[in-house]
């Protein structure tokens, strides 16, 4: 099955630090994807812009360089590569002061969609996007792409809304959480809510818990500074596990249209129970030498880089169904799953021997994203009834050929969603409130209770009481596995 490709109209996109890390890694590959699958070729400019004196020549040289390594495979193509190049530009500009912005202006066609990717530090999106209205350039097809972190806590992430808010109407707002790009994400919802089977079992007389594991097994080189004032709470759970948490509990949407989505994935939000502290085990990574402490140079610091918690979504579709979410730095794999376990069969008719045996519906978003979902049957062979469990598996590429076998990255799918003007997979302004409003006191009753992390080993699975957490409630946590 070949996955079709509808071509976009020409756009402009603007990437304030089309310079830096992001940009290069990510945002600028995954416009070459694109570009090489088709989706976007005739008048379209993308034009970097950062306070480097590069000029377009010299930018794209930095750009060919990146893109040798971060999509490798389509380089391969040298005509278009080059062909990808010529299509980009450069402006210098500093987006604390007026230096270059007349320049970038002359760029911008009228007319079309215009996109402005704020891809620096967030302390520079109001001069931006105050910049970008004094130029006159807000047009009624133009957006602006927000990166994480969309504010620090609460308040900080009310006066960012407030100041994107002075400029721009909130449907030209995009604020990315690139976990909604994956395919397995998405997937999640035609699965949900594209089939009879599951939903009828989605609710907490049928499924006993759920667990969302985000686990990385790097550490935070090259992001101490940001990290250490974060922390795995802000950096990770308030946002990217929220969002999963939100497709996997919110009700059907009545369509797949960004209000409509969104509105439920904020009633899930509103529904969180605060949670009790013993309810929470933070962690802190060790290691000889490359300990957390060692790496952020403070030897007292309580950030955490590891947090599990349990949590409860008040309402009736999921009163008695906790979720279990967990994430951290340095552990034994990269592996982000959701499972759904659900409740033994209320009588076992194959007597005690059988053991115990429960469906898991496991989501997994990276490495190797699929759907798999674990059935009971006969293991096979003479001697008696004696049960198994074996995984029934969607894996994506094999049931759809080949040529799925790459799904897109999730900044491919984002990027051209903003071009195409459909915020379903973007965060609305009171969504991420809501989670800042949830997430505050957690942080603030760790901070009254100078609360110290747990250790934890570089290359474990966390520290040991995350499986407390799960032992007293008589569960136990999925492995971690690559
Ligand atoms: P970075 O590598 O430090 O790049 C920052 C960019 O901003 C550079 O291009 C820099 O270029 C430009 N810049 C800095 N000050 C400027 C100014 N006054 N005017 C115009 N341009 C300016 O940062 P990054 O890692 O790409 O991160 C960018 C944003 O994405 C941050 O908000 C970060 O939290 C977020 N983010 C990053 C990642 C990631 O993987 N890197 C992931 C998720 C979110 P000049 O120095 O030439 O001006």
């Amino acid at each position: 099955m070949v996955s079709r490709v509808i071509p976009v109209d020409p756009f402009d996109l603007v990437i304030f630090g089309g310079t830096g890390d992001l940009a290069q890694r990510k945002i600028l590959p995954a416009l070459f994807r694109r570009f090489c699958a088709g989706q976007w070729v005739d008048g379209a400019q993308i034009i970097g812009a950062a306070r480097t004196g590069y000029d377009s020549n010299g930018f794209r040289d930095v750009v060919r360089e990146s893109l040798k390594t971060h999509a490798a495979k389509q380089c391969q193509d040298v005509s278009a590569l080059e062909s990808f190049l010529r299509r980009l530009d450069y402006v210098a500009l500093d987006g604390v002061s007026d230096e270059g912005w007349g320049h970038l202006a002359r760029r911008l066609k009228p007319g079309r969609v215009r996109a402005f990717y704020f891809s620096v530090g967030p302390r520079l999106f109001g001069p931006l996007a105050e910049r970008i209205e004094a130029h006159g350039l807000i047009t009624p097809l133009t957006r602006i792409v927000v990166e994480k972190p969309f504010g620090h806590d609460l308040d900080s992430a009310q006066a960012l809304n407030a100041t994107l808010a002075a400029h721009f109407t909130e449907n030209q707002i995009y604020r990315i959480d690139h976990y909604l790009g994956k395919e397995t994400v998405q997937n999640l919802m035609a699965v949900r809510f594209g089939n009879m089977l599951f939903e009828p079992l989605w609710n907490s007389q049928y499924v006993d818990h759920i667990q969302i594991t985000v686990a990385e097994s790097v550490g935070i080189d090259g992001r101490e500074e940001y990290y250490d004032r974060a922390g795995a709470m802000r950096d990770m759970m308030q946002n990217h596990l929220m969002q999963l948490l939100c497709l996997i509990a919110m009700e059907p949407p009545a369509k797949f249209d960004p209000d409509a989505v969104r509105d439920e994935k904020l009633k899930v939000i509103r529904a969180l129970d605060p949670v009790e502290p013993h309810h929470i085990v933070r962690g802190q990574f060790e290691g000889e030498g490359s300990g957390y402490r060692q790496v952020v140079g403070n030897e007292r610091s309580t950030t955490e880089s590891y947090v599990a918690l349990k949590a409860h979504v008040s309402n009736w579709r999921w009163a008695g169904t906790p979720f279990y979410l967990r994430t951290g730095k340095r552990l034994v794999a990269r592996s982000s799953v959701i499972n759904v376990m659900f409740k033994d069969a209320p009588h076992s008719i194959f007597g005690a021997d059988a053991g115990r045996h429960a469906n898991v519906l496991s989501i997994r978003l990276q490495p190797n994203e699929g759907i798999t979902l674990k059935v009971t049957i006969k293991e096979p062979g003479p001697g008696g009834m004696r049960l198994v469990d074996v995984p029934l598996d969607m894996s994506f590429a094999e049931a759809l050929g080949p040529e799925n076998q790459d799904p897109p990255d999730a900044y491919e799918r984002l990027v051209m969603d903003v071009i195409r003007g459909n915020q379903t997979l973007f965060m609305r302004g009171d969504e991420v409130e809501a989670a800042w409003a949830w997430t505050d006191p957690i942080i603030a009753g760790w901070q009254a209770r100078g609360d110290v992390p747990k250790p934890y080993d570089s290359g474990s699975t966390g520290p040991g009481d995350a499986e407390l957490l799960m032992k007293r409630d008589g569960r136990r946590w999925q492995g971690i596995n690559p």
